[in-house]
């Protein structure tokens, strides 16, 4: 049935920005039955702690494979997925699926710190106070512990009801589950109103890492960032991390957590239980190699 059905619409899947602007309701279903089927995967990204040349967390980050797409980018399905109201179905899975995996490797893993695990939520997501029982639920199920899974959220979330937004972050961290700010600096939320967010961290935003081999004055922005961030209790994480040059400057702004291709690609779960294991593992090298 899944090979009639995938035939029939190979002709949709052939040009999917053309299928965006005309009807999405095809794309829409076969995401519901993708996540029902669980043919959606997570891929994980390290995030390094350059102190100690450590993976520290991962984010989790969705994908589809489709039959005749291939892999399908979330770029791709994410907005269909907000347009189509089916955002909670898909964090619950993408939630559930990142605890478990979570679990076995704080199973698996002797060592102390664990492995923490990012899931994104959606812009609208926080401002509803299910989304935090949705969460406690599916910790409970898995056993997975609350203070290894963070969230992640755009600027654009605070932009909804920010009493519910707030009330959603405390709920969460009444959990023990950390919440951080998702490139930011790239959206237009005031620092008035960031700063009333009990948040754990930020994350800054890639394109001021680009900025920062080229242009002088983005060291100095970047510098700020960190310092404002420092002086709330802020973590601060560095995305989007290409190269050596990139890396450099940011640890010399103060920013020890770095994310990006250069330390590492979204991979499996499979690649990154390797990586956790291997203790001479590239990541680590790759740090302290260099001497940072
Ligand atoms: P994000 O949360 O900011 O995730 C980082 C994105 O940057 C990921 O793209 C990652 O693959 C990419 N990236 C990481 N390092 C580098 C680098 O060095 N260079 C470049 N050019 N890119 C890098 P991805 O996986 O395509 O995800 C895109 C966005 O889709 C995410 O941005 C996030 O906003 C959203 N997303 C992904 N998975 C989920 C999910 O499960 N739920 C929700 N609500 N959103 C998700
Ligand atoms: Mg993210
Ligand atoms: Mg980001
Ligand atoms: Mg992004």
């Amino acid at each position: 049935i899944a090979k009639e059905q995938n035939d029939h619409s190979f002709v949709f899947y052939e040009d999917i920005a053309h299928q965006l602007a005309t009807d999405n309701w095809d794309i829409a279903h076969e995401l519901q039955s993708a996540l029902g089927n669980n043919e959606l995967t997570l891929h994980y990204q390290p995030i390094v702690d350059n102190r100690t040349g450590d993976m520290v967390r991962v984010e989790a980050l969705a994908r589809w494979p489709h039959p005749i797409r291939g892999l399908i980018p979330p770029s791709d399905f994410i907005p269909i997925a907000e347009q189509e109201n089916l955002m909670d179905i898909l964090s619950a899975y993408v939630i559930r699926e990142a605890c478990i995996q979570g679990k076995r490797w704080s199973d698996m893993d002797e060592t102390s710190p664990k492995l923490k695990i990012s899931v994104n939520l959606s812009k609208k997501q926080l401002a509803q106070r299910e989304t935090a029982e949705m969460i406690e639920t599916i910790l409970i199920e898995t056993g997975f512990a609350a203070d290894l899974l963070e969230i992640e959220v755009t600027e654009e979330a605070f932009s909804e009801d920010l009493e519910l937004v707030v009330a959603s972050l405390h709920d969460l961290r009444n959990l023990g589950v950390r919440a951080w700010v998702d490139d930011f600096g790239k959206g237009y939320s005031s620092l008035a109103i960031i700063d009333l967010l009990p948040i754990h961290g930020i994350k800054l935003d890639r394109l001021f890492i680009q900025r920062l081999s080229y242009k002088n004055s983005s060291f100095s922005i970047i510098r700020h960032m960190i310092n404002l961030a420092n002086e709330q209790g802020w973590q601060v994480v560095g995305e989007g991390i290409e190269h050596e040059e990139e890396a450099r400057l940011l640890i010399e702004a103060g920013c020890y957590l770095l994310q990006g291709y250069y330390f590492g690609k979204p991979m499996n779960a499979s690649q990154i239980t390797k990586e956790l294991f291997t203790r001479e593992e590239t990541l680590r090298g790759r740090v302290r190699q260099r001497g940072y």
